[in-house]
């Protein structure tokens, strides 16, 4: 760690921030970063000497624990505490993620309304044209490297490292797997596999592309990319995004491959932070075919392996409203299946997902109460259950879902939270 003060900024570079993920009423950075204190604002930098974080600390900040992040897709998200809303119970987190797009938050809350949220933007965008100028000047060797990096990273350059990054991929990802909470929502996208089995009805990010894996070539020329894409900041990561929307259906070989390249090219195992993680969505056909060699082969991955399947509704109405060609008893196995894969495999977790809406057939939620009960005599830690509203975030009739959401958690016997849908 490194620091020099010039006028009223305080730069600090190469700070090392926490070596775990935790889940902490309070702000928390990761890895390592360096930042520059304003009278105004902190701002916070990747290893890339791009804006990462931005607190406000005068009296209009809308409060001192809470904070701005940008993504490596470009977005803004606000980080809140909820006030007295109940966040942790709902999310299993301490901070709800309030990002700058619509998605589907039950919560009727925009900070982006709040005109210290958007000046806090504009004043690093000031600010960065200030570090550009500062850099022609003199300084200790490592701070002139940060200030000539950050002076490159102005908002013009990070839009276009965001297509950037979509294009490497082949295009944004629109649903990140809700188990990623678990590492702040900091994935290393590679995509195995393109469209998905069903194409619901009421899927709003579906593509039209019938399911198709990716070629080896393929995922090794993403994961070549992305090393040289995401540069010194790297190391900060722990975690990859295998997509798309049923990577689980792309077959053990493939996903092995892909997770072994990207484990020893991206080197995670000596991560600015603990651990490393694996995340991918799965379908109910998928699951129903992997057998027990395929865990046992995820199982032998250096990583912890999260696995998130959208099984919707346990209701045969509700499927057949929502348009999912499924049945209910391919749900019922998928879930019985789930819950032995959690029992067998410790560093395997497969979670499901339900919808959640007011419209939805009434036996919706009934079939979910009748499935977890038949299936559990007792309470059981892993293996959450995400519920996904069928909103868009803003709406004043989300009040009311919010408090059948606890009537239902209070009674299901594993881990249940709300899903928000967040993008990269
Ligand atoms: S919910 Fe999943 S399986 Fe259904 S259309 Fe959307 S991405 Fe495809």
């Amino acid at each position: 760690m490194e620091s020099c003060q010039l006028d009223d900024l305080h730069i600090t570079i190469n700070r090392e921030g926490s070596r775990e993920f935790a889940k902490v009423s309070y702000p928390v950075r990761y890895g390592r970063y360096s930042e520059i204190r304003t009278p105004d604002y902190l701002f916070q930098f990747n290893l890339n000497g791009e804006i990462k974080f931005i607190q406000g600390l005068g009296k209009t900040w809308p409060d001192p624990l809470e904070w701005l992040k940008r993504t490596a897709g470009n977005d803004w998200v606000y980080y809140s505490t909820g006030g007295y809303s109940g966040v942790y119970d709902s999310f299993g987190e301490y901070y709800l993620p309030c990002p700058s797009y619509v998605t589907n938050a039950i919560y009727v809350n925009d900070p982006f309304h709040d005109k210290a949220v958007s000046s806090a933007i504009t004043a690093w965008e000031g600010l960065q044209e200030r570090i550009r100028q500062m850099a022609l000047g003199s300084f200790p060797a490592h701070i002139k490297e940060f200030l000539v990096l950050a002076g490159t990273n102005g908002p013009d350059k990070l839009e276009t490292r965001s297509r950037t990054l979509h294009e490497l991929t082949g295009g944004r990802i629109t649903v990140l797997p809700p188990d990623t909470r678990h590492v702040d929502y900091e994935v290393i996208p590679i995509i195995v596999a393109d469209g998905c089995l069903y194409r619901c009805g009421f899927c709003r990010i579906k593509s039209k592309q019938d399911f198709s894996t990716r070629t080896r070539q393929n995922i090794m020329r993403q994961i070549q990319d992305l090393k040289a894409f995401y540069g010194h900041d790297i190391r900060n990561y722990n975690s990859i995004f295998l997509g798309n929307h049923d990577a689980l259906n792309a077959g053990t070989e493939l996903l092995v491959f892909a997770a072994e390249t990207a484990y020893e090219i991206f080197n995670l195992g000596s991560s600015n932070v603990n651990g490393a993680n694996m995340f991918l969505f799965g379908s109910v056909d998928s699951i129903l075919n992997a057998d027990n060699a395929f865990f046992d082969a995820l199982k032998g991955l250096p990583c912890k392996t999260y696995i998130n399947i959208g099984l919707e509704s346990a209701d045969q109405t509700t499927l057949k409203a929502i348009g999912k060609p499924i049945t209910s008893l391919m749900v019922e196995q998928a879930f019985a299946r789930l819950l032995e894969i959690n029992k067998i495999y410790e560093n395997i977790e497969i979670t499901a997902n339900f919808l959640f809406g007011d419209l939805l057939p009434q036996g919706h939620l009934a079939s979910f109460i009748k499935l977890t009960e038949k299936r559990l005599g007792m309470p059981y830690g892993k293996g959450a259950i995400y519920f996904s509203p069928l909103v868009n975030s803003g709406s004043k009739q989300n009040r009311g879902m919010l408090r059948k959401f606890y009537k239902v958690k209070a009674i299901s016997p594993l881990p249940t939270y709300l899903y928000l849908i967040q993008r990269l």
